[in-house]
């Protein structure tokens, strides 16, 4: 077996027994990088440089912290310093941060080796990463498919073992969305357990940094380095973190599994309802208590979310004017057309419609009629939550309603805005969410969801981890031929 195809715990073991270096972990990595990125995609920026410095230094220094020597890569919405951050938008093409978000600042402090950003849809608007500005990602499992999005190079760079783990931000469904197409681990923690400070902010009330991880075990190690209160951001939240990996523990009986039905009507794949069903069985065989429940307002969570999250959007984005910092169109003639033609040729057309849509649904007139009602919405979604979480620990469902499609093939925005349905109730809820592999599809992964109480992380791996160690999904890998 190469270093790249194996977990970071296990590389970690061999780090610290001195059976393997970090420059030649960090070697293994860039090869394979070398020999999959031009059909992948995953990258918009490579920092070898900065990352064999690193690697040097971790085999120099005796000491380090827990993640000492492996290369990672974070989606290129998160700030780094001294290296180019796009957002995938013509707008920061040439933007280099002066400072490291918190998250990407916590991961340096751990000694990971950060090899580079990743392709995203711009600004993590989609769930295809065919909107990035630069280039569309391909997923590793069949190359004339999309990764999911809006993180797509975070997760296809996991699938294609580019790197060992990434960071990514879910909205609406960006980081479960692409784990469940690329076959992978992906968690969505509660809003407020990590920092959003140095990340550009999409939809401030629903974003949230998560990780796309080869297994559970990795998930919950990079998650005890990127959890907790930071004073920068107001809307982090001071609560314990518990070592996340002393959840991963294989005995669930007594765990109360309740499964939405709303999640498994139409518009969900036949095949996909099954897998699902079929790992619920699974649960119940293990001990775990299976129950059927309804959460009544799921069907109204999409159009509430596209309300409130343009909204969001618009206000976030008034920022790129071509005054501060990012591109300016220096060919307009006065202040005026300056600011509206370098918005105008800065953004692309998804981010320009939500930008519209937001302006609408925040203006006199309209405010109470969409925005308003929509928060009101947003509320009974919760309620809904609340009502079953007094009685179950989590909540299974699949991921998303189809495997992963092909590239060009839901080019009509509210077809593509479809793949949230079963993510977006979440993020509106503020709860922590993860998928997992659970089955395939004529060779496709097959991703379940599961939802936890806010801030109760530690029972949804659990449950993850119970049912990795039980099944072989996670250890199936896209051929991806290569020489
Ligand atoms: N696909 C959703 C959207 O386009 C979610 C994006 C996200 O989670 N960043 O808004």
């Amino acid at each position: 077996m190469q270093l790249y195809e194996m977990t970071m715990h296990e590389v970690k073991d061999l780090l610290k027994q001195n059976k393997a270096s970090a420059r030649e972990v960090l070697d293994s990595v860039m090869g394979r990088i070398e020999k999959v990125e031009e059909k992948v995609k995953s990258f918009v920026t490579i920092t070898d440089d900065l990352a064999y410095d690193k690697a040097d230094w971790c085999d120099r220094e005796k000491e380090g912290g827990t993640i000492k020597g492996i290369p990672f890569a974070l989606k290129d919405i998160i700030c780094t310093k001294g290296i180019r951050t796009t957002c995938s938008s013509k707008m920061l093409e040439n933007f280099v941060p002066v400072y490291d978000a918190t998250v990407a600042r916590l991961l340096n402090e751990q000694d990971g080796v950060l090899v580079g950003k990743l392709n995203m849809d711009e600004f993590a608007m989609g769930s295809s990463t065919e909107q990035s500005a630069f280039f569309p990602t391909h997923n590793p499992w069949d190359l004339n498919r999309v990764p999911g999005g809006s993180s797509g190079g975070s997760a296809s760079a996991v699938a294609a073992d580019e790197v060992f783990f990434t960071l990514g931000t879910d909205t609406g469904g960006s980081i479960r969305q692409p784990a469940s197409f690329c076959g992978i681990v992906g968690i969505k923690p509660t809003y407020g357990r990590v920092s959003r400070w140095g990340v550009v902010a999409f939809a401030s009330s629903l974003d949230q940094v998560g990780v796309f991880s080869k297994d559970v075990r990795d998930c919950a190690e990079v998650l005890n380095v990127i959890c907790g209160k930071d004073p920068l951001d107001s809307t982090s939240v001071d609560v314990d973190v518990p070592d996340f990996t002393s959840f991963l523990d294989d005995n669930i009986k007594g765990m109360r599994i309740a499964y939405p039905k709303e999640y498994f009507g139409e518009g969900v794949d036949e095949d996909i309802k099954k897998a699902v069903k079929k790992a619920l069985k699974h649960y119940e065989s293990m001990g775990a208590i299976v129950e059927e429940v309804s959460l009544p307002h799921s069907e109204y969570a999409l159009p509430a979310y596209y309300l409130i999250a343009p909204a969001e959007a618009s206000a976030n984005l008034a920022r790129f004017d071509g005054v501060r910092y990012g591109f300016r169109d220096f060919e307009a003639e006065n202040v005026v057309d300056m600011f509206s033609s370098t918005r105008a040729k800065g953004f692309g057309p998804e981010v320009k419609r939500r930008i519209m849509l937001g302006t609408y649904a925040l203006s006199s007139g309209y405010y109470d009629a969409y925005y308003l009602k929509a928060l009101k919405v947003r509320r009974l979604i919760y309620e809904d939550f609340a009502r079953v979480f007094k009685n179950f620990d989590i909540i299974i469902s699949p991921t998303t309603p189809t495997v992963a499609f092909k590239l060009g093939e839901q080019s009509d925005p509210l077809t593509l805005y479809m793949n949230d349905i079963l993510t977006v109730p979440v993020n509106m809820a503020g709860l922590p969410g993860m998928s997992i592999p659970c089955g395939f599809k004529d060779g496709l992964p097959i991703g379940m969801q599961i939802i936890g109480k806010a801030f109760d992380e530690g029972t949804m791996l659990k449950a993850a981890y119970a049912f990795e160690q039980t099944t072989d999904y996670h250890k199936v890998k896209p051929a991806l031929e290569v020489k």
